[in-house]
């Protein structure tokens, strides 16, 4: 009797041949139109149960499996490049314990070896290039393809203009093949993506598949007009004398030859300091300019990763740890629109929950009524859900292949859904409004949490859940109703009694002591941030002077424009608006005489900020521009005197050069600052 393997039941064999036929449909999708069709969770999930399936039946592996493949084959467009050395995948882990078991296999392989050290790079989220230097010149570049043959894009990637043209040695290699990824920094991708929406076109789901479709144009004028760059991370071939004898000291000489190579890349001692490193890069992860979905962990020496060798699709000395999914698949069960502190109305979809980010998700922000209807979000329709860091869940996409029969697209009420008022949308803005004002309990709730929040009066205890019942037993219609409020009533409400409404009203009391920047961020005024609020405060000195000022006199403020302007003065010119602070003032609301303005060096000088400095965080960047009397706005315009713009600055630098105002760098600035 043999003991060979089981041979596969029926439905195995043909769940095995529809998986591949949907991950081929994926990975077409994916690779060769960079327009995917699901998730990367999804798509994981289905490649993982067809090779938990082809490992059972060992039978059912065939040799075109998506299992056994790199990729998809090069499009026929391009022409086509072999690579000298196949360029592969990596293996997945998703979980410290596969990590652990990775790193058991690697060292039952080499035998006695106690600990093995790892070089520990971030996984950035792009597209494998491989790009071939011949006597330090640049001479070709290809995409990884299915990882034999790729596609030339050698005057595309020449477009980026990190990318060395010629290697920065005298004694270069006679042929070198150097291996990165081409990614779309998260500012660009954005920019791209609002340039887009604008346009009412189509926006990339993630700057991986941006990038992809940036850098595969058959017009490399396209490419070069794409915020792309590239980082190296290995080689393929090399003529001529090994460069290193691990892959950390091959990354300082690639360095050295004049490749960006990806910060936070280092080699440590073992798998417990890789678990480390893990926890480390995830917390910064959405610090980070771009984007990555995990890290890779290589066996630092390459004689040691030479006697490892390879599988089918990925070497046995590298394996990528992901991060839990940010993208996930699920269903829409109703579409809501939740109306906020200035009446705008908000869709939202209700989902059947889904674990996504680290959590359960049940809503999900469409925006406002443009996003929802370029987007095409249908009750019934699945869709692909972002939960990125401490960002609100929003929809993304929405999957039209799995679309019911029968649905509706969604339109704007015509009435208020919280009070019945009707809904304005002003021409050509995308956000629709309630006019009921505070007439609208929606609004008078979300006016009163504004006004009691930490960065507001911060009235402490007066939490969400309060506001609401407050607001619903009729007690508070405006912010100048709290100051009235008395212990009996307050003790009277469910789950209160005397000592909470005691504390609450001594939080409320406490309250009253202020700065006029709080207090004028608390009031709510459309348009007006909290740093906007801080501008006009520090500008005018007392609420006086900005209750009669005019449009024109508003805008000297550095933060502020015309739209801002217009949004103060008809709040100050608003009757009941002006009822209700003359009210807050009675009640006894009181700030210091703000300081007199700041003397120094910078005095009167305006500057913005972006990119991301190495020296000096941004707070720390505004602290020391305020303290030689200098001040910091969110937006470039022609009261800009300085744009300080760090690593990978956004469209802002662009603002600032079509304005002709004055650029520092990271060096100029400090210099300018005093050392
Ligand atoms: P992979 O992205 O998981 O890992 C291999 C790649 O990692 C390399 O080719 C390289 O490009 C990249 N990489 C980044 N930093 C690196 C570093 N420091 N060192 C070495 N490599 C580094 O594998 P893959 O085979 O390219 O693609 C699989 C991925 O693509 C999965 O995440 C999968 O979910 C996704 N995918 C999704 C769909 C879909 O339909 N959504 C379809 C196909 C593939």
């Amino acid at each position: 009797m043999s003991a060979g393997a089981p041979s596969a039941p029926d439905a195995a064999v043909r769940r095995a041949a529809e998986l591949r036929r949907l991950i081929d449909r994926y990975n077409h999708r994916y690779y060769a139109l960079d327009d995917p069709e699901v998730p990367d969770a999804e798509y994981d999930q289905r490649l993982r149960e067809l090779q938990a399936l082809e490992a059972r039946y060992p039978a059912l592996v065939t040799a075109d499996s998506p299992t056994q493949r790199v990729g998809t084959s090069p499009v026929a467009a391009f022409a086509e490049v072999r690579h000298r050395r196949p360029m592969l995948s990596l293996d997945n882990a998703f979980s410290d314990e596969e990590v652990r078991d990775f790193d058991r296999r690697v060292r039952g392989r080499l035998g006695t070896v106690p600990a093995v050290a790892y070089s520990v790079e971030p996984k950035l989220d792009g597209l494998a290039v491989n790009a071939t230097y011949e006597d330090g010149v640049y001479t070709r570049a290809a995409t990884r393809g299915d990882g034999e043959k790729g596609e030339d894009i050698t005057a595309n990637l020449r477009t980026i203009r990190s990318l060395p043209l010629r290697l920065h040695t005298r004694a270069p290699p006679r042929l070198l093949e150097v291996r990165g990824e081409v990614y779309m920094p998260l500012a660009g991708f954005r920019r791209l993506n609002e340039q887009a929406a604008a346009r009412g076109e189509k926006t990339f789901v993630n700057p991986r598949n941006a990038a992809a479709g940036a850098l595969r144009q058959l017009d490399p004028a396209v490419s070069a007009s794409r915020p792309l760059d590239f980082f190296v991370y290995g080689i393929g071939d090399v003529e001529g004398e090994a460069l290193a004898e691990r892959q950390g000291e091959l990354l300082e000489t690639l360095r050295r030859f004049g490749f960006r190579i990806c910060p936070h890349t280092r080699v440590v001692a073992s798998i417990d300091d890789c678990l480390r490193y893990f926890q480390e890069i995830g917390a910064e992860r959405h610090r980070l300019p771009f984007q990555i979905d995990g890290v890779v962990y290589k066996v630092d020496e390459f004689a040691l990763q030479r006697r490892l060798g390879f599988v089918a699709r990925a070497p046995r000395w590298a394996i990528a740890h992901k991060f839990p999914a940010e993208e996930a698949m699920t269903t829409v069960r109703g579409i809501e629109f939740q109306v906020g502190r200035t009446g705008a109305l908000t869709p939202v979809a209700r989902l059947a929950p889904i674990h996504v980010g680290g959590v359960t998700v049940s809503n999900a922000t469409l925006h406002n009524i443009d996003e929802l209807h370029r987007k095409d979000v249908r009750i019934g329709d699945t869709v692909v859900v972002r939960r990125a860091g401490d960002v609100i869940p929003e929809v993304v996409a929405v999957i039209p292949e799995r679309r019911p029969r029968g649905t509706h697209r969604v339109e704007l009420p015509a009435v208020c859904p919280v009070c019945g008022s009707p809904v304005e949308r002003v021409e050509g803005q995308a956000i629709a409004r309630c006019t009921g004002g505070r007439r609208c309990p929606a609004q008078r709730k979300e006016e009163i949490k504004h006004f009691a929040s930490r960065r507001a009066l911060d009235i402490e205890g007066l939490g969400d859940k309060l506001v609401e019942q407050l607001v619903d037993a009729g007690l508070v219609k405006s912010p100048a109703d709290l100051f009235t409020l008395e212990e009996a009533r307050l003790a009277a409400l469910d789950r209160m009694g005397e000592k909470s409404a005691r504390k609450l009203l001594a939080a409320i009391e406490h309250a009253k002591r202020t700065t006029l920047a709080r207090f004028l961020n608390a009031l709510g005024i459309r348009d007006v941030g909290e740093s906007t609020a801080a501008a006009l405060a520090s500008h005018f000195g007392g609420l006086d002077a900005l209750r009669a000022a005019d449009v024109a006199q508003i805008q000297e403020v550095p933060d502020a424009g015309p739209v801002v302007a217009t949004s103060v003065v008809a709040y100050f010119r608003d009757r009941a608006n002006a009822a209700v602070l003359d009210r807050l003032l009675a009640s006894g609301i009181h700030w210091p005489k703000p300081p007199a303005v700041a003397r120094g060096p910078l005095a009167g000088k305006v500057f913005v900020l972006t990119g991301t400095l190495e020296g000096c965080t941004r707070e720390d960047a505004t602290e020391r521009i305020a303290a030689r009397g200098g001040k910091v706005s969110g937006s470039v315009s022609k009261k800009t005197d300085y744009v300080v713009a760090g690593r990978d600055p956004g469209s802002k630098l662009d603002k600032a050069r079509s304005l002709g105002i004055t650029i520092l760098d990271e060096a100029a600035f400090v210099r300018l600052l005093g050392g």
